[in-house]
């Protein structure tokens, strides 16, 4: 990232998701300027997409004053950023290892591209502009279908081996317990997301546990979502809330370590799941807060995520400055 705002250029920041492909022009200011999305289509195969990127790339690029200094591209799963190349993609159908994608994409535009880990776009975009701004030790934690997350340490992003660092939600917080996509059992990714909570109310409906949660879907329970379960427990039912603070309380143990561990000055939660003022939040927090006893926790700051939506393509737009 540029040292100074102002040698700052105009970047392209790409979004890669499993559903869309997300794209924006932003200013050296750090405002977007223009963007939008288009549907990924990942059945169409790995050139297809790339080809898709391109164009998002080049759509932006016209929409600049002058030339745009260079490209960010967040990638659901992990990359080479020393070289280049995308590696395992597990939410993306086709074979991304060891695809040179920077290259392509610099090929078929003209501009410089680097990749970025998703996880990592978040965190690039929480500091550059969001709520992690001027951190110098920081954890950013996102909470949706998964967990995701990311370390700053003396105020730059820790990538470590395979851009892996901060994948807070494989902390293993019971032994033993539920399996997890990564292969293990018992991380926090599955008692504490948005599956997990919508697995729990249905549960809790379908064994008679006296609860409103119903009454929230018109009786269809497949329509309940974490979303439907933060909006029964904050209308008074005990049900939905119990569900909401269980959830909170796995993801407090896993952010009690994670805190015990790196003593930061502010911790991020983004995602959705976890939103501030939730029980699930003031679950997540008092858990974090009661547990760590060797740093000044009261210190630590737990603040919602500023960037939302568009942190994904902010986070890859600031890293394609370089
Ligand atoms: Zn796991």
């Amino acid at each position: 990232m540029s040292g100074h705002p102002g040698e700052a250029g105009w970047t392209v920041g790409i979004d890669l998701g499993g559903t869309f492909i997300k794209s924006a022009l932003l200013s050296p200011e750090g405002e977007i300027v223009a963007q939008d999305r288009v549907p990924t289509g990942g059945h169409d195969g790995v050139d297809a997409v790339v080809g898709r990127i391109a164009e998002g790339i080049g759509r932006m690029s016209m929409s600049a004053p002058v030339a745009v200094s260079g490209v960010g591209l967040g990638v659901p799963g992990q990359v080479d950023m020393a070289t280049g190349h995308t590696g395992d993609v597990p939410n993306l159908p086709g074979n991304w290892e060891g695809v040179p994608v920077a290259s392509m994409l610099a090929e078929a535009t003209g501009f410089p591209v680097r990749l970025i880990n998703d996880a990592s776009a978040f965190v690039v975009a929480e500091m550059g502009l969001g709520a992690a701004r001027g951190a110098d030790t920081g954890l950013c934690v996102t909470v949706g279908t998964g967990i995701g997350g990311g370390i700053i340490a003396h105020g730059r992003p820790v990538f470590g081996l395979g851009g892996a660092s901060g994948e807070i939600g494989h902390i293993i917080v019971q032994p033993g317990g539920v399996a997890c996509s990564c292969g293990n059992r018992g991380c926090v990714e599955p008692l504490a997301t948005g599956p997990a909570i919508r697995a729990e109310a249905v549960r809790r409906c379908v064994q008679g546990f006296s609860t409103r949660l119903p009454q929230f879907v018109g009786g269809d329970l497949n329509l309940i979502t974490p979303e439907v379960v933060d909006e029964a427990a904050r209308a008074g039912d005990a049900v939905a809330r119990e569900v909401l603070e269980d959830a909170g309380r796995w993801l407090g143990y896993a952010l009690a370590g994670a805190v015990a561990f790196l003593a930061p000055e502010v911790v991020v939660i983004g995602g959705g799941v976890a939103r501030e003022g939730s029980a699930s939040w003031n679950a997540a927090v008092s858990t974090a807060r009661a547990n760590v006893h060797t740093c000044e926790i009261d210190q630590v700051r737990f603040v919602p995520a500023a960037l939302g939506y568009d942190a994904g393509v902010i986070g890859a737009a600031l890293w394609g400055r370089g």
